[in-house]
């Protein structure tokens, strides 16, 4: 039985999957990076060690490092999160190695469908639809114009270990070929050190449609319905939703179907998740898929009445799975934004810095993930995400109605967020009527972003910012007087908070 979990992440999900183990009893470890020192992470957990500077390769992604931590606290399971290590085999391999229960899929598993050449093989083998398009990579330039010629333009150059939505080229005109084929190769040489790439049919009216996945280690292989990501910008995505506003009940059924036997065919253990573009008349094709626990995680968890991170555990202690896809269900409706340090006025650049005040929203059907408060300042190195805001509803029109609540109240003060854009999102005509493809943003660009300008109202701000300033008054009033005793408390409480040297 797993008693103590290290998490080998930081942020919100390094939260996220404490939050699970404390009610599942099970002690946590944390590891942080120089330029976290004060990150809510590290005084989450029962115990949190400094693993090395700010820079994710020297910390957050130093595999030897973290298996030390683990085998010097006597942690006997590593839950990677998402990001960072999470889809890195080698990680995978060396827990198993150690002993370590690595919560996850196995080395083979996280391997096949994280090259995506490999990954769309195994599909095609496995009778699960992919993208028109090549099934070995393009090596060659003159090649390339001939097969892509051949599978008709516009197609979507890709890179085989991408990922995050980079060393992806849409080439739509006969004399971009080449020189989009150079640039994604350079781009996924840079990103991700290998240059393979590929080319798929680009699916036109895509929606972005994905299936999450549990599978333990006793051939049991559920899914758990699907996830409309298509608002997207820069290829990411922005808002999730579930269900989705153009699924059928006949077609959500073959796409679980294929989503299981996709996720069978390389023996999977563990939350996973099928990605799939489909068109408008629902014709759908396997994009990738994410062998981890997603980012957009918490809008199943709502729906379905399940704790993902729990059933993840579960399955790494080697329990069956307590279901069957018949005792399955949707309930409601529920939708997530992502909440960024950006600029919208600015391409969207990220804008860390210190949360001089924060306001989160309370009340029925409203979650939060997140891991900052006042006073704290996000890191440069990371990503800017701040928080996740989850609402769920009994239909999808009473959930848009609940988020546009709760981003009213959200406030952040000290750095600029998405939040007005998210806000204008949910009040954009297609968006409301459910009908819009990964083209969102781009097509409503104008329309969002001058919505979100008269969203900030002069009154409004005036009072915040007379709120803001007496309650930093307040506080630091407050944390004065309180200092003395927190800080014996802090002793008293015995918690293990040291460097390991
Ligand atoms: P999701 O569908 O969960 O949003 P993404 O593919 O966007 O998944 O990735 C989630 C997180 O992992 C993001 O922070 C992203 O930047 C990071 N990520 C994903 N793939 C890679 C990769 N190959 N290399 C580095 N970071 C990655
Ligand atoms: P990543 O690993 O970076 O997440 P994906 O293959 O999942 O890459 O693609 C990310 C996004 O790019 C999709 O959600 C979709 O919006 C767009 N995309 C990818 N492939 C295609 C395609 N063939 N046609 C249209 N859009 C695509
Ligand atoms: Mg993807």
């Amino acid at each position: 039985m797993i008693k103590k979990i290290l998490i080998a992440n930081r942020g919100e999900i390094a939260i996220r999957v404490m939050n699970t183990c404390r009610e599942m009893g099970i002690q946590t470890v944390a590891v942080y990076s120089e330029a976290d020192y004060s990150s809510l992470h590290v005084s989450y957990a029962d115990e949190a060690y400094c693993i090395g500077p700010a820079p994710s390769a020297e910390s957050y992604l130093n595999i030897e490092k973290i298996i030390e931590v683990a085998k010097k606290t006597g942690a006997d399971a590593i839950h990677p999160g998402y990001g960072f290590l999470s889809e890195n085999a080698k990680f995978s391999q060396r827990c198993k190695d150690e002993n370590i229960i690595f919560i996850g899929p196995a080395p083979y598993a996280i391997d096949t469908m994280g090259d995506k050449i490999t990954a769309r093989k195994t599909m095609m083998d496995a009778g699960v639809p992919v993208v028109p398009g090549t099934k070995e990579p393009i090596t060659d330039l003159d090649d390339a114009v001939k097969v892509i010629k051949e599978i008709g333009l516009p197609v979507m150059v890709k890179a085989s270990a991408g990922g995050g939505g980079k060393g992806m080229r849409l080439v739509e005109k006969e004399e971009d070929i080449i020189s989009s084929v150079k640039a994604a190769k350079s781009e996924a040489l840079s990103a991700f050190g290998n240059d393979a790439v590929y080319v798929e049919k680009y699916i036109s009216s895509p929606h972005h449609i994905e299936f999450q996945v549990l599978a333990d280690n006793h051939g049991n292989c559920v899914h758990l319905f699907e996830r409309e990501c298509s608002v997207q910008r820069r290829h990411q995505k922005v808002v999730e939703e579930t269900p989705s506003p153009i699924m059928t009940e006949e077609v959500r059924k073959e796409m679980g179907k294929h989503a299981v036997a996709a996720a069978q065919a390389v023996n999977y253990s563990g939350a996973g998740t099928i990605e799939f573009i489909t068109d408008d008349n629902l014709n759908y094709y396997f994009l990738e898929m994410n062998t981890r626990l997603q980012v957009e995680h918490p809008i199943t968890e709502e729906v379905v009445g399940l704790d993902l991170v729990k059933e993840q555990i579960k399955i790494a202690n080697g329990e069956k799975l307590s279901f069957k896809q018949e005792d399955l269900g949707q309930r409601g409706h529920a939708i997530e934004v992502r909440i960024y340090a950006e600029d919208p006025d600015n391409n969207f650049m990220p804008n860390p810095g210190k949360i001089e005040h924060i306001q989160f929203p309370l009340g029925p059907g409203i979650r939060n993930d997140t891991y900052v408060y006042n006073g704290f300042e996000i890191p440069i190195y990371y990503d800017p995400m701040i928080s996740k805001l989850v609402v769920w509803g009994a239909n999808r029109s009473d959930a848009i109605q609940r988020m546009k609540r709760a981003l009213k109240v959200f406030k952040i003060n000290g750095v600029k967020t998405s939040i007005p854009f998210l806000y204008q999102i949910m009040e954009v005509e297609s968006f409301v009527k459910g009908r819009y493809t990964t083209h969102f943003i781009q097509n409503n660009e104008q329309e969002l972003k001058m919505r979100a300008d008269c969203n900030m109202e002069c009154a409004e701000i005036g009072t915040i910012v007379a709120f803001l300033d007496y309650m930093n008054k307040r506080e630091a009033k407050l944390s004065s007087i309180n200092e003395e005793s927190a800080s014996s408390k802090w002793k008293e409480s015995g918690r293990k908070f040291r460097f390991l040297i």
